[in-house]
């Protein structure tokens, strides 16, 4: 029997509490693309899938997955769609899916702002219940240096216009991006600004640079330099110590030296002593063993 092939092309990445969720492509690769530390869709321009792709799709899973309660739409930053774009596939999902309950995806933080409170709340309407933002730091002369197209203030901004809506967002924040010596105040400067916002999750990441991105040829040029494994630690210990918000902290992801997860503010205390266990523990050649075996994220 031949299976019909759904329309993925590229890189396909979704968080990992999105494991179960019904995937379905509606753009490849990255709308920015120039993010000096990234390399995560390498040689796969922007596309936008044809409404006829997705609706073949959906055929598609109709058939395999009738009864699909959560879909992530795939591609780096979804969310750049304009509105009336996004309602039209949500008219779809509700067309082929009839018992989907919600649905999420990536998005950049600019890429909210040509939205209005009133259309993010029609897409709510239409069962987007959560978007997922590669914030990396609100520390701004990281933001700036690391070309990311935003400042802190348009994360404000930004976000506050999903509280308003009632849309839920997790963040990820990618730690030891300012690079050496900027560690705690990339931290602090986050705490800051994410003290004042209501995300669901922080997703902890730690920076491991892979060739393909532009960052790399920063390094082998002496242009940055790496910030050391311990500063990090220190640096993941600031963040967590200075959020002040009701926030599940997921830093469980294979670039980060030591994992942790805890729900704040009730394990805060024991997150920070997994921090301190482990820089007692641990030397900097032996965290940095640990980082220079990671091949892939
Ligand atoms: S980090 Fe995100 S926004 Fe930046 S280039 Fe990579 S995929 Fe695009």
């Amino acid at each position: 029997m031949e299976y019909p092939q759904l329309h993925f092309t590229g890189q396909v990445w979704r968080p990992p509490y999105e494991a179960s969720s019904q995937l379905l492509q509606i753009t490849s690769g990255c709308t920015w693309h120039k993010c000096k530390f990234c390399s995560l869709y390498h040689g796969t321009p922007f596309r936008m899938s044809p409404l006829s792709e997705v609706e073949e799709d959906l055929r598609v899973i109709s058939h395999w997955q009738p009864r699909a309660r959560r879909v992530y739409l795939t591609g780096a930053n979804p969310f750049a769609l304009s509105y009336n774009r996004l309602m039209d596939i949500a008219v779809l999902l509700r067309k082929y899916l009839p018992h989907m309950v919600s649905f999420g995806m990536f998005a950049r933080v600019t890429d909210i702002a040509p939205k209005s409170v009133e259309e993010l709340k029609k897409l709510r309407h239409m069962k987007l219940d959560s978007i997922n933002i590669g914030m990396e730091t609100a520390h701004d002369p990281t933001l700036e240096k690391m070309n990311k197209g935003y400042r802190a203030s348009d994360i404000i901004s930004q976000l506050s216009k999903l509280d308003e809506a009632g849309i839920r967002y997790n963040l990820f924040y990618l730690n030891g991006l300012g690079g050496k010596g900027c560690g705690v105040e990339s931290a602090v400067a986050t705490a800051d600004v994410v003290n004042r916002l209501h995300p669901c999750i922080i997703n902890i990441v730690s920076l491991t640079i892979f060739p393909e991105s532009s960052l790399y040829q920063d390094v082998i040029d002496g242009k940055y330099e790496e910030e050391p494994e311990i500063e990090r630690l220190i640096e993941m210990r600031t963040l967590v110590d200075r959020l002040k918000i009701r926030v599940n902290i997921l830093g469980h992801h294979v670039s980060n030296t030591v994992p942790v997860t805890g729900a704040l503010p009730y394990d805060k205390a024991a997150v920070l002593r997994e921090f301190d266990k482990a820089m007692a523990q641990f030397s900097e050649a032996e965290l940095k063993d640990y980082r220079n075996g990671i091949w892939h994220l």
